[in-house]
């Protein structure tokens, strides 16, 4: 095969994504976007729609087979029941405590600065709550009753349960469960292959993603929300650059530098779709062949924090509940910031990581303190962009966190997670090997002969 050099993934993604921003704060800028005009018709929402999408679907398809060929196999891997729950037991105190902080952060800024006060409440607000699941219902389903339909619904806690499950079985099962072994081993590698293939056109569906979001942006309601937009994105880089990275080094003693380096990519994937759960394969990919982490930590960490770990969600909750509670002139006093801190952490668990579940989330925590919940129509214009933002630091708590649990747990690999090129996919990976296109010309050619 002819040598060739090819550009990273990464710095593809990169591309796609500034320059879909660019097009699209264009298209935006200069009011190309009108209603029943060609460009929003063909461009926005035809070619940019449907390549986003299309790309979105693909990724969602794989998380289901993804996580449980992999949960499998990492269940197989750690082969003690016991290590198995010191993992379970490590990451879910964790994904708490970093929420917990992420929200008491965000209240801490938004109370300090005093966000909210003086905003008009004459402001037209509407904003219906959805309903959201109960604490006991939530407890109660982890167990699936039927787990094709756990499937069908991509139901993640369900999914994570029977999988584990599965696993803890064929162990005990023992030497005659090898073939079983070797099929979801393989099965998890193919499934490896077809992350892979889908992350190949993840250049052009990034940039049609954020060509469409950006076009479709109200720029005039950032302007008017100027305040609640700043502070909230703020907080979050907060969370991401400092507190997220200094219980990493604390916890793992690995470089804040090079995780971030590594998750780019990641992070770019959950902004543009603005879901974690999407974005599994390829938290999943980043955490174990860039960053290292052993898969028998990583396919029980990563599934499990994108389902109930939300440290961006979480500070979006302090920041709004403070926000709307100025606007209103309700004061929460500490007992009611304290159930919200309570409420947000709790809400986090029975929710999953999909677009714009935030703000189920916090109607719910709305409900409990006795905030209007309407009131959260005041921010609904704006939140599609901050709940893109937010998706990026949801991401980045699932994958620290699994840092350090594999760190704590002697499933880390250094060497892999301080060599900058470690796992970088280029186009020469998705080439078929030419050894094994000889092998499979020669299969077929022995069955035709058979024939
Ligand atoms: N979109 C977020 C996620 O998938 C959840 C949210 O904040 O709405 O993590």
């Amino acid at each position: 095969m002819a040598e060739k050099k090819s550009m990273s993934l990464t710095v593809k993604v990169l591309i796609g994504m500034a320059l879909g921003i660019i097009v699209g704060l264009g298209i935006n800028l200069l009011h190309l976007n009108g209603a029943g005009g060609w460009i929003n018709t063909y461009i926005v929402n035809g070619l940019f729609l449907i390549a986003g999408k299309m790309f979105v679907t693909a990724l969602k398809m794989l998380v289901v087979p993804l996580v449980i060929f992999s949960l499998i196999t990492g269940v197989i891997g750690i082969g003690d029941i016991k290590a198995l729950g010191k993992v379970g037991g490590k990451s879910f105190a964790l994904y708490m405590l970093t929420t917990a902080i992420a929200i008491a952060v965000g209240i801490g800024i938004a109370a300090s600065i005093g966000i909210g006060e003086g905003v008009h409440m004459s402001t037209e607000a509407a904003f219906t709550a959805k309903e959201a699941p109960a604490l006991s219902s939530v407890l109660i389903n982890i167990i699936p009753s039927n787990f094709i339909n756990a499937m069908a619904q991509g139901n993640m806690l369900q999914i994570i349960f029977f999988s584990i499950l599965l696993g803890i079985s064929i162990l005990m099962v023992g030497k005659k469960a090898l073939p079983v072994i070797e099929l979801v081993e393989i099965g998890n590698e193919i499934m490896m292959k077809m992350v892979n293939i889908v992350m190949a056109v993840a250049p052009y569906a990034v940039f049609a993603l954020l060509a469409r979001a950006m076009a479709n942006l109200g720029l005039g309601l950032l302007a008017d929300l100027a305040g609640y937009v700043l502070v909230l994105i703020g907080a979050l880089m907060i969370h991401l650059f400092v507190t997220l990275m200094t219980i990493l080094k604390v916890f793992s003693g690995k470089s804040p530098a090079m995780f971030l380096k590594k998750m780019r990519e990641t992070q770019i994937f959950a902004f543009s779709t603005s879901s974690s759960n999407a974005t599994i394969p390829v938290t999943l990919r980043t955490v174990t062949t860039r960053l290292g982490v052993d898969n028998s930590v990583a396919s029980f960490t990563v599934p499990f924090g994108a389902t109930i770990n939300m440290d961006g969600t979480a500070i979006m909750q302090g920041v709004a509940t403070v926000f709307i509670a100025n606007a209103y002139g309700v004061d929460l006093g500490i007992a009611g910031y304290l159930t919200v801190i309570l409420m947000s952490v709790l809400a986090s668990i029975g929710t999953a990581g999909v677009p714009g579940v935030g703000l189920i989330m916090l109607s719910m925590v709305f409900t409990q303190v006795g905030l209007p919940v309407e009131g959260i129509g005041l921010i609904l214009g704006v939140d599609r962009l901050l709940d893109m933002i937010r998706t990026a630091v949801n991401v980045s708590g699932d994958a620290a966190v699994s840092v350090i649990v594999g760190k704590s747990e002697g499933k880390l690999d250094d060497a892999i997670y301080d060599d900058p090129n470690a796992g970088i996919l280029t186009d020469d990976e998705l080439d078929i090997p030419d050894e094994v296109e000889q092998e499979l010309a020669e299969v077929i050619h022995k069955i035709k002969e058979e024939d």
